[in-house]
């Protein structure tokens, strides 16, 4: 008689993470990450469906049951290697991710029970081979075509890395000295640590991609230079604009644009001062007004770097906040105060300019809006001030405009993002476009997907041309 199978664990294995005490205070990473035999255990889960309704939640298509059944047999190796088919930034996807909307969603043992951990198992595998060194697959010989990336966020990281590995000549341009995108300069270091993006940029850069930093196309080059120099363009460069509340007072010190926040507290360091000679000034009572990813960001960066009290003011709730589940877990732990239902209205200064209080007003929510959330309605009569020394506005960010600016003939929304159809085609035969550049803020594995389907379209022209 054949031995009766274990029985599947309904609960996912958990990961550990920092103690909320004391990571309130410091910019370690949060999520510790899985052991090996934490990973094989929650590999073992997975219930290897033969249709994988797993993948087609995921925007760059990796083979999920593949790789998960590698873990199975303790063959880290050879699963990073599977996962590297399709996704050239799997430490960074296994960290940031919101795989609870995305492979997760579709996951047959998410009916049952937790479904399968995919992020966790996907940044163990990249964690173990980044501890090794990562294999770099042989390049076939040049095709003699070369394709200009504008923007090293995870877009055009993936877009280089894709036509690299074909053998066309490509060459990175950014704007800032280090490639990434937000990667590098908005999400913190608890969350996702620097080096574990200038390693996984590094591999890309091992795949032949040349990064030209601090190179601004519009103004170095314009578009039209560069396509008389490559025989494809993919701007791939994102949504970097704050956008502000436009309401009394909003120019007053103390209060900061989320961008500019994050930039000083992360691209400029100055969550390492001393160390670093760029402080950031944070006062004892902050608020972040807005309900995203960058929100929650912010305000916890402004909890370590010593505020008292720390509120996110939404005008929304908390089931419309368009952020991972796991990190409003974490910003709750860590004593984030979350004021939900409520905006300000103005901004109010002491005698010297500085914020002092916003003055704010209670809101319910009404039917739904263009964006599927139910629309914030104020109700009057609710005013009330709240007292604030340093505010950060974190409510959305807008398309950069410089390429916009500088190329004639580049049809755009009434938004600013590129127009292109589904596989990144613009209205300018040989430039192709993708990621947040095109559908306004989104998510790193959307704008990694984009990179990806305008590589496979622009693979197709060079070689027909
Ligand atoms: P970007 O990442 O914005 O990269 C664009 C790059 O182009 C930048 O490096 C920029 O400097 C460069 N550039 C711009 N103009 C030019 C020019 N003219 N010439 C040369 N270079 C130029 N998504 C998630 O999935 N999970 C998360 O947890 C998450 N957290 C986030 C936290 C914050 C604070 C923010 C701001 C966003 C977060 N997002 C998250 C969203 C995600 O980071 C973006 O959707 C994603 O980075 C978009 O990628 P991209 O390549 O299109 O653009």
């Amino acid at each position: 008689m054949s031995k009766p199978k274990p029985k599947i664990k309904k609960e996912a294995v958990p990961m550990s993470k920092q103690d909320p005490k004391k990571r309130r205070r410091n910019f370690n990473e949060v999520a510790q990450g899985y052991t090996k035999e934490q990973v094989v255990a929650e590999a073992e889960r997975c219930l290897q469906c033969a249709k994988a309704p797993c993948v087609k939640g995921c925007p760059v298509e990796v083979d999920i049951p593949a790789f998960i059944d590698l873990i199975r047999e303790h063959k880290f190796g050879e699963a990073i290697k599977k996962i590297k088919e399709k996704n050239s930034l799997p430490a960074i996807c296994g960290r940031v991710c919101p795989q609870e909307v995305q492979c997760q969603v579709y996951c047959t043992m998410g009916k049952v029970g937790d479904p399968i951990s995919v992020g966790r198992l996907e940044r163990f595998v990249a964690d173990w081979e980044r501890k090794q060194q990562p294999e770099i697959p042989q390049r076939p010989a040049s095709t003699g075509k070369s394709v200009a990336i504008v923007g090293a966020g995870p877009a055009g990281l993936t877009a280089a890395a894709d036509l690299a590995k074909l053998g066309h000549e490509i060459v990175v341009f950014e704007a800032l000295h280090k490639p990434g995108g937000v990667l590098i300069y908005g999400i913190p270091e608890f969350r996702l640590p620097k080096e574990i993006v200038e390693a996984e940029a590094k591999y890309i850069e091992r795949l032949g991609v040349k990064m030209k930093m601090n190179s601004l196309i519009g103004r170095l080059y314009t578009v039209g230079e560069l396509l008389e120099q490559f025989d494809a363009i993919f701007i791939g460069t994102g949504a970097g604009l704050p956008r502000f509340m436009r309401i009394p007072g909003e120019n007053r010190c103390g209060i900061y644009s989320a961008n500019e926040f994050l930039i000083r507290v992360n691209l400029m360091k100055a969550y390492a001062f001393p160390k670093s000679d760029t402080p950031i000034y944070v006062g004892e009572k902050v608020a972040v007004v807005g309900g995203g990813n960058t929100a929650m960001d912010s305000a916890r960066c402004a909890l370590r770097l010593g505020a008292k009290e720390v509120r996110i003011v939404y005008r929304r709730s908390k089931k419309e906040m368009p952020v991972r589940a796991e990190e409003i877990e974490n910003a709750e732990e860590e004593g984030i105060i979350f004021e939900f239902l409520t905006n300000p209205r103005k901004f109010i200064g002491n005698e010297r300019g500085w914020v002092k209080a916003m003055e704010c007003i209670r809101m319910r929510l009404g039917e739904p809006d263009a964006s599927g959330r139910r629309r914030p309605i104020p109700i009057e009569g609710s005013e009330f001030t709240m007292d604030v020394d340093t505010v950060i506005i974190a409510i959305g960010r807008t398309p950069n405009p410089i390429i916009q600016q500088t190329t004639e003939d580049l049809q755009v929304t009434k938004w600013g993002t590129i127009i292109a159809d589904e596989n990144g085609k613009t209205s300018i035969e040989r430039v192709y476009a993708g990621g947040d550049i095109v559908t306004g803020e989104a998510t790193v594995i959307s704008a990694m997907g984009a990179g990806k389907k305008a590589a496979k379209a622009i693979r197709k022209y060079l070689k027909k041309n």
